[in-house]
């Protein structure tokens, strides 16, 4: 059996869903498991829904509103028939978000994010899985919350993977023998059945749990670009697909923050050796990438651009040095306030990070900092990686663009850099 997971790009109007359908159609010779995020922008959405319900910034009911409608629109769309029962079912996907919009946000943040933006992906399976049997495509809609066991940390849930691959293990051979499963990505369920998501963009993630514990033959990641490229198209005219990647550079960029694919889709996939393919939903016939075991390093130089950076220095205040219990104590705070480094540097009296300007939570981080180091901060930089770099690749992105700060292995660079 094969795993296909969709992302919301792929599935962001009707057409998108159409689109969706030939893909399948054209991949009829195995048993397949289909995994489909939100649609379009709609994680987005919902996370806005969630910041007005609990802070009161916003009309809460006004986004869920739009949410609604955008659903409605592409079951329509899909559906002219107002009598289908897909018609009841999206909007039945939406009553749990107007219970919660009822009450006042007594519930934990993390926790009533996860109930209300899951809903993202429990409508567009909803809508797809209808459109599939439509179309004469034999196809069973499942909960992937059933069968993804996770902890109890919302927004970031950790899989229990000896249960999760228990469940999957039960129930889902039987079902695809005879049928398609459609299911969600991004979210789980803890002991006590409550909602979890995996992180945001973790459909991939969800794709591989699912493939990993079935043993599948491989995941195949369709996207809308042609496969793994050297460097974001948003960035350079020039792109150069990757046909082949290994598993271990495919970390690496994904860990320096490539957005093609989710940093933790590939480790599952490595323990089973299954080769992950990325295509194009466009063009469904392009080889695109596959990403497997293999010695070979990457053909072409890699970029990866990541904006809106804060370098923070800090330094202790008596200017002793920096040392473990020091480092151990600052880690601690970036764990508190969910801040993820993506670069650092340490000397004997400063450590610096280069992190995500991820708003009120960098600017909590700093306060507390603030509370026993001295603390320095620059905001508005860019982080340039390339893996495989050479001196030519360097001065190419480094036009008027002054370095703040330089890392090199044999392998990669990494460069801070300002604009002048
Ligand atoms: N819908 C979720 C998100 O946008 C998960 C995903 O797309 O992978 O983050
Ligand atoms: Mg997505």
């Amino acid at each position: 059996m094969q795993v296909f997971k969709f992302g919301g790009a792929s599935v962001k109007d009707a057409d998108g869903v159409r689109n969706l359908g030939r893909v399948v159609q054209a991949h009829q010779d195995h048993a397949l498991l289909i995994v489909v995020s939100a649609m379009g922008k709609t994680t987005n959405l919902l996370e806005k829904l969630v910041q007005y319900h609990v802070y009161g910034t916003g009309n809460a009911a006004d986004v869920l509103a739009e949410a609604q409608q955008y659903h409605h629109a592409i079951a329509e769309g899909l559906f002219p028939d107002h009598r289908h029962p897909v018609h009841n079912e999206v909007a039945n996907r939406f009553v749990e978000i107007e219970w919660i919009l009822e009450e006042p946000p007594m519930d934990p943040y993390d926790y009533l994010y996860d109930q209300i933006v899951a809903v993202g992906e429990l409508v567009s399976t909803t809508i797809v899985s209808h459109y599939l049997n439509e179309i004469g495509l034999k196809t069973s809609w499942v909960d992937a919350r059933d069968y993804i066991l996770t902890d109890n940390t919302h927004r970031e849930g950790r899989v229990d993977w000896n249960t999760t691959t228990a469940r999957i293990n039960e129930q889902l051979p039987r079902i695809l023998e005879n049928q398609l499963v459609v299911t969600q990505g991004f979210i789980g369920s803890t002991s006590e059945n409550f909602t979890t998501t995996l992180g945001r963009e973790g459909s991939d993630y969800s794709a591989a749990i699912f493939a990993a514990c079935l043993d599948a033959e491989s995941l195949t990641i369709w996207k809308d670009v042609p496969g793994v490229l050297n460097a974001d198209p948003k960035w350079f005219d020039k792109t150069e697909l990757i046909p082949e990647l290994s598993y271990l550079d495919a970390i690496e960029l994904t860990y320096y923050g490539a957005t093609v694919i989710h940093p933790k889709t590939i480790k599952p996939l490595k323990n089973k050796n299954i080769p992950l393919y990325v295509k194009s939903f466009v063009d469904i016939e392009s080889r695109g990438t596959q990403i497997k075991s293999t010695n070979e390093s990457l053909p072409v130089p890699s970029f990866i651009f990541k904006v809106n950076q804060v370098l923070i220095s800090i330094l202790p205040k008596d200017f002793s040095f920096i040392v473990e219990d020091n480092l151990s104590d600052i880690f601690s705070r970036f764990h508190a306030h969910k801040i993820k480094v993506n670069m650092m540097h340490n000397s004997a009296v400063s450590f610096s990070v280069s992190i995500d300007n991820t708003g009120s939570n960098v600017d909590a981080l700093l306060e507390d900092l603030q509370s026993r180091y001295e603390v320095q901060h620059q905001h508005g930089l860019e982080l340039i990686t390339i893996r495989y770099y050479n001196q030519q690749t360097i001065d190419r992105v480094l036009v008027a663009k002054e370095i703040i700060m330089e890392l090199k292995d044999s392998y990669t660079c990494q460069l801070l850099v300002r604009k002048l």
